[in-house]
């Protein structure tokens, strides 16, 4: 699999295009924050966004949308159903609020949030409504274990378009990537630079061999690995840096190094900890 420009896409088990590459933007605040880092992120080639409901920015998102004057057809839009909207009803709700927020007729990717305790069920029947009337593009989740996919696959005939979890090198989640892989789910990650937390000896020496940054490093391991990347940044020239990562490639050894050094350390909650 060759992956060597912005544009480039993994096609979903619904046939639809996701770029590799996306931008997050949790904590990222509402209004000229927001617009700002979009905007940038526009500019440079990005063309896939990462919300959430729950991170309180689809307005800024989608003013940003409204002005960049990229046809709509070549962004690829993901918002989030928070936890505390789980449920029939309730997610249709909230979807709807998302959507208006974001001022868009459809959304190309709604992920359930995270999958909380009991209602993750019920609230996937609801997201197989909204696909089927076509206001969503591809329906996933988030931050579902392997025991949550199993449990969704015996109650619905809709495998997720895509599983969005904490995924770096300090957390490779190999198990989880190659039942995703078996399964036609593809595997995005969300904190893919550890939150900024990159100052670790063994991602400097590959990056100084390559004349590459470590953020780079890291990004260019994850799409080697076919896994979707949005990292966060507020700044214009990391927005950029973390794009460049289409001119060079990890040799074998180098991936080998970076997958050994898994610790199964989380920056974020454990999903079956996380149970609002
Ligand atoms: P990231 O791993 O993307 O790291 C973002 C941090 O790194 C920010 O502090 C940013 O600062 C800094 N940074 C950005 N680029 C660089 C660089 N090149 N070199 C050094 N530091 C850099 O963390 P996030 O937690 O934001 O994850 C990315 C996205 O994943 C989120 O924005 C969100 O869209 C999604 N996400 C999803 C979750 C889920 O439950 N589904 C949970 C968490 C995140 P600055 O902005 O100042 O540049």
């Amino acid at each position: 699999m060759k992956i060597e420009h912005i544009t480039d896409y993994t096609v979903l088990n619904n046939g639809v295009r996701m770029p590799w590459l996306g931008l997050g933007v949790f904590q990222v605040e509402d209004g000229q924050e927001v617009i700002q880092s979009v905007r940038h992120a526009l500019e440079v080639g990005y063309r896939s966004i990462d919300t959430a409901a729950g991170y309180r920015n689809e307005t800024g998102v989608g003013a940003a949308i409204k002005e960049c004057g990229i046809p709509r057809e070549e962004l690829f839009i993901t918002t989030k159903l928070a936890n505390s909207d789980q449920g029939y009803e309730s997610t249709l709700r909230a979807f709807e609020e998302s959507r208006r927020k974001l001022d868009l007729d459809y959304i190309d990717l709604y992920l359930i949030h995270w999958p909380g305790k009991d209602k993750y069920k019920e609230t996937w029947k609801a997201f197989e409504k909204l696909h089927k009337e076509g206001y969503i593009r591809a329906i996933g989740v988030s931050n579902f274990k392997i025991h949550h996919l199993e449990s969704l696959k015996q109650e619905s005939n809709t495998i997720p378009a895509v599983n969005q979890v904490e995924y770096h090198p300090l957390l490779n989640q190999k198990e989880l990537l190659q039942y995703c892989k078996a399964e036609g789910i593809q595997l995005e990650a969300w904190s893919p630079i550890m939150k900024g937390n990159l100052d670790l000896p063994q991602i400097t020496e590959i990056a100084n061999k390559y004349g590459k940054t470590p953020a780079q490093i890291v990004l260019r391991w994850d799409l080697q690995h076919g896994v979707v990347t949005i990292p966060k940044s507020v700044r214009k020239e990391r927005i950029l840096e973390n794009a460049n990562i289409f001119d060079f490639a990890l040799s074998e050894e180098d991936m080998n190094a970076i997958d050994s050094m898994n610790k199964d350390y989380r920056f974020g909650p454990d999903p079956d900890e996380l149970l609002f």
